[in-house]
């Protein structure tokens, strides 16, 4: 029987806040190339992008410790944090090109203001701390950060936190008022109502099952609609691979070379949600903490007020965890069909190399609910057991891979976009620090996949986030132009919030 293969410019599988950010890169980048979405599951942004799988924080490095790093002489490196707080300033500049031509509305619906505060106890920390303030603070990136170790102003800081504190370690603080908490499940949602409405075609509970070069060099999708059972066959010149979880196994099914010698590790995760309003409306910041020996970055714990369906809300977490599965609706069989030929050497590499971290993660999976209050205690000492919920948070996916630096099998912490050599498909894998970022990565996917039609496009890139291609640290005017009107655009300089 032959084939029936329907023909599109872009296929992007997968419907979270990547294919949603790339999709409307590329409608206005190209408004006359017809783009389709498939997405196994229901509704757009179900995975780690939905609110209640993801720690919703802007990531700008304000709060974050695992992006500053003590050299060896003792002084900091912020190369990291200066180069996360970009990206982040990438994102805030097309939200709010969005929000102003009207493509996307109410951005008090996706990003909210919120202080971003890092803290710390034990004298190490405190000096490790204050070094990382005075880097930091001199940095016009960071301007308006705060550094206290007096008891007294962090009372006023973080009342939830300070109160019933019995210990006499050191404790101390920074605080800076421009972080924001984004809702980005609803952020993909909004994206996806754009999307839709500039006639791209989105097939949700439509499952890609496979993808094969075709002899004129495209790519066919082998797509299974769930509810007719039908199986539908898509081409299209390029295909993105937004499977979150899901991309490895899809990226392995095109066979590219550059597919080969990687492998992903599963990491899962659980929030701790209070569900007493006088305690949530007793703190107001999302306040980081530091990694416990051993534990790997994303497993940092942190209190974090969120707004999620129009209401404030305190979450903490995440508790890191050990599951087999790509995807929260994914397989237990996930992690072991993704071991093949051509990367079962990397991936037992890994195993060997990362036996503290697999240990730690099932120590985390085994963990009683009263044990886990004890690590919330050290943040809220006199948080009680039934005001505590627990959610069941998103997988995230990490990337295996030989380096020259690490060597074989070693576990990646950020996020990589893996292309054909001709530009015609392209992944993204891993999961940090995520959407926050997704503009930059999605342009990265632009400039690696499209280099044609970069010239041509910079113009509309440049009206859109116009600090495209510029360095912001080293531009203070600039960037002091672009955080002023991106958060009046967003609607971030608002003193008063409107939810209480
Ligand atoms: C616990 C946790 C905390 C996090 N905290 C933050 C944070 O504070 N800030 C931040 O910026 N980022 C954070 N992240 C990361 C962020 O959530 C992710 O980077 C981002 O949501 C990934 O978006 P995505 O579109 O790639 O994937 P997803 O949102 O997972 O979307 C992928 C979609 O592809 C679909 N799919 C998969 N396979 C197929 C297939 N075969 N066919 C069709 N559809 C398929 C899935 O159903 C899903 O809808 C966190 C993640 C986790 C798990």
């Amino acid at each position: 029987m032959n084939k029936i293969q329907k023909k599109t410019d872009v296929i992007l599988i997968g419907a979270g806040v990547m294919s949603a950010t790339l999709g409307s890169l590329l409608k206005e980048l190209a408004p006359e190339w017809e783009i389709k979405v498939f997405e196994k599951l229901g509704h757009a942004g179900e995975e780690s992008s939905n609110e209640w799988n993801n720690a919703g924080t802007g990531h700008s490095a304000l709060c974050e410790l695992n992006y500053t790093f003590e050299k060896p002489d003792g002084s900091i490196d912020i190369s990291k944090a200066i180069k996360i707080n970009e990206q982040f300033q990438l994102s805030r500049q097309f939200w709010s090109y969005l929000v102003k031509s009207n493509l996307i509305r109410n951005p008090q619906d996706f990003i909210m203001p919120i202080p971003h505060m890092s803290l710390v106890q034990g004298e190490k920390n405190v000096t490790f701390l204050k070094k990382r303030f005075e880097a930091l603070s001199n940095n016009p990136l960071f301007q308006g950060m705060e550094f206290s170790d007096d008891p007294e102003q962090l009372k006023e800081w973080i009342p939830l936190i300070m109160q019933d504190r019995t210990s006499n370690e050191p404790i101390a603080a920074t605080k800076i008022d421009s972080g924001t908490d984004v809702n980005f499940g609803a952020l993909t949602r909004m994206l996806f109502d754009h999307l839709q409405s500039k006639d791209v075609e989105i097939n949700y509970k439509h499952k890609v099952e496979n993808i094969e070069r075709t002899s004129d060099g495209s790519w066919e999708v082998k797509v299974h609609d769930i509810d007719s059972g039908q199986i539908e066959y898509h081409t299209a010149n390029f295909v993105f691979i937004g499977g979150g979880g899901g991309s490895l196994p899809l990226l392995q099914k095109t066979g590219i070379p550059e597919s080969k010698h990687i492998g992903g590790f599963p990491v899962s995760g659980l929030f701790m949600v209070c569900n007493n309003p006088e305690v949530v409306a007793e703190h107001h910041a999302k306040v980081y903490g530091k990694a416990k020996v051993g534990a790997p970055p994303m497993s940092v714990p942190h209190l974090d007020t969120r707004y999620i369906d129009n209401k404030k809300t305190l979450l903490f977490g995440p508790f890191a965890g050990f599951s087999p599965k790509f995807l929260k609706t994914g397989s237990n069989l996930d992690l072991i069909s993704s071991v093949k030929p051509n990367n079962v050497l990397t991936m037992l590499a890994a195993g060997v190399k990362e036996m503290a971290l697999t240990k730690y993660l099932i120590q985390q999976v085994m963990l009683s609910d009263e044990k886990r209050m004890e690590e919330l205690r050290e943040f809220i000492p006199s948080a009680k057991s039934e005001d505590w919920d627990i959610v069941v948070a998103g997988q995230r996916v990490q990337v295996i891979k030989d380096t020259e630096d690490g060597g074989k099998g070693t576990l990646q912490f950020g996020t990589e976009v893996i292309s054909s050599a001709d530009g015609s498909i392209a992944a993204l894998l891993g999961a940090s620090p995520g959407a926050s970022t997704a503009v930059h990565v999605m342009l990265e996917v632009l400039e690696t996949c499209f280099p044609q039609h970069m010239k041509e496009w910079e113009p509309k890139i440049q009206e859109m986030i116009p600090s495209y291609g510029v360095s912001l640290v080293e531009n203070p005017e600039l960037f002091q132009e672009i955080h002023t009107s991106t958060g009046q655009m967003l609607g971030l300089c608002k003193k008063e919030l409107a939810y209480s």
